[in-house]
């Protein structure tokens, strides 16, 4: 399973900043996430929930490095 992006996870205000928002288990802000598992914290718990329902990151980064046995030419 693919999604375009991952924007379902618990957020919380920064303190002292009205507008700013950060994900409430690895406190990254919501503008560097920008909707994408790997703007994630490698350990948030949020990220590693998605990753063990299926779900799957960009490109080139984590799962995809578990599916090179069949690229040897
Ligand atoms: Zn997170």
């Amino acid at each position: 399973m693919k999604r375009r992006f991952y924007i379902d996870y618990p957020q919380e205000h920064f303190e002292g900043h009205a507008h700013r928002y950060r994900c409430a288990f690895c406190k990254i802000e919501t503008t560097r996430i920008n909707g994408h598992l790997e703007g994630h914290k490698p350990d948030c718990m949020y990220r590693q929930a998605m990753v063990h329902a299926g779900f799957e990151m960009e490109d080139g980064v984590g799962i995809t490095l578990l599916n090179t046995s069949d690229e040897e030419d």
